[in-house]
C-alpha cells in the first residue's frame, strides 16, 4: 500500500470520529429559545459582529431593531443600509462622552434610549434586538445594572439580543448565553492609519 493510501485512510478514520462527535453534540442541543449574546473586549469587531447578526436575521425575513448607544453623530454605513431594509433604529446621537463633555445631557439621552430599548424588550414581534455600545452606559452608571438585567431576563422567550461594548458588566455576562471577547492583537489606528469609511463606520 502506498503512503498516500495510508494517509487517506487515516484521514477518513479521523474525520469519521470527528463527525460522530459533532453529530452527538448537534443531537444534544435541542433547546429552542432566544439567546443573549455579548460581544465585548478591546479589539475591533464588536459592532460589526452585532450588525452582521442583524444582516443575517434580516436575510431570513426576521424583524430586527437596533439601539445605538453612544454613536450617531456621524454617518454610519450599516444604519443607512439596514434602515432601508426595514430595520428600526433608535440613535442616542450624543457621540462619545469625551466629546460632549456634558454628563447630564448624556445621561438624559441614555435614559431615553433605554426607555425605547425596554419597549423593544417587551415586544414579541422583535426577533433580534441589537443594543450597540450599551456597556458604557453601565460603566458610567447612566443606567442601573439591575434594571437592565431585569428587562433582559423578562424579555419574550423567543427574542434574541446582542449586546456590544468594552468591559461588559459581570451581571450581564452572568445571564448571557454566548459571550465572546474580541482581543486586539494589532490595530491599524495604532500605526497612524486613519479610520475609514466602509471599514470603521
Ligand atoms: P467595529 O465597529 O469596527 O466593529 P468595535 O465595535 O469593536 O469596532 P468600538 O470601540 O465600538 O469597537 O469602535 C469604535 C471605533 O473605534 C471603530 O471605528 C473601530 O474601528 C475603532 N476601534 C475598535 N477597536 C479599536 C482599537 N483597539 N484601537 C483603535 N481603534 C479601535
Ligand atoms: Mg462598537
Amino acid at each position: 500500500m502506498t503512503d498516500q493510501t495510508d494517509d487517506n485512510k487515516r484521514h477518513k478514520t479521523r474525520m469519521q470520529q470527528q463527525k460522530a462527535k459533532v453529530d452527538e453534540r448537534v443531537a444534544n442541543a435541542q433547546i429552542e429559545k432566544g439567546i443573549l449574546i455579548v460581544i465585548t473586549g478591546n479589539g475591533k469587531g464588536k459592532s460589526t459582529s452585532g450588525f452582521g447578526t442583524v444582516a443575517r436575521a434580516v436575510g431570513h425575513g426576521l424583524k430586527a431593531t437596533v439601539v445605538q448607544y453612544v454613536k450617531g453623530t456621524w454617518p454610519c454605513g450599516e444604519r443607512d443600509l439596514l434602515s432601508k431594509l426595514g430595520v428600526e433604529f433608535h440613535v442616542m446621537g450624543t457621540g462619545f462622552t469625551w466629546e460632549t463633555q456634558d454628563k447630564e445631557k448624556d445621561q438624559a439621552a441614555a435614559l431615553k434610549a433605554w426607555e425605547f430599548s425596554k419597549r423593544c424588550l417587551q415586544d414579541p414581534n422583535i426577533d433580534l434586538l441589537l443594543l450597540d455600545e450599551i456597556t458604557y452606559m453601565l460603566t458610567y452608571k447612566y443606567l442601573a445594572v439591575d434594571d437592565v438585567v431585569a428587562a433582559l431576563s423578562a424579555r419574550p422567550a423567543t427574542q434574541n439580543v446582542v449586546i456590544t461594548g468594552r468591559a461588559c458588566h459581570r451581571a450581564i455576562i452572568d445571564i448571557a448565553d454566548t459571550v465572546s471577547e474580541v482581543r486586539p492583537i494589532k490595530h491599524a489606528f495604532d500605526n497612524g492609519i486613519k479610520a475609514q469609511k466602509g471599514i470603521d463606520w
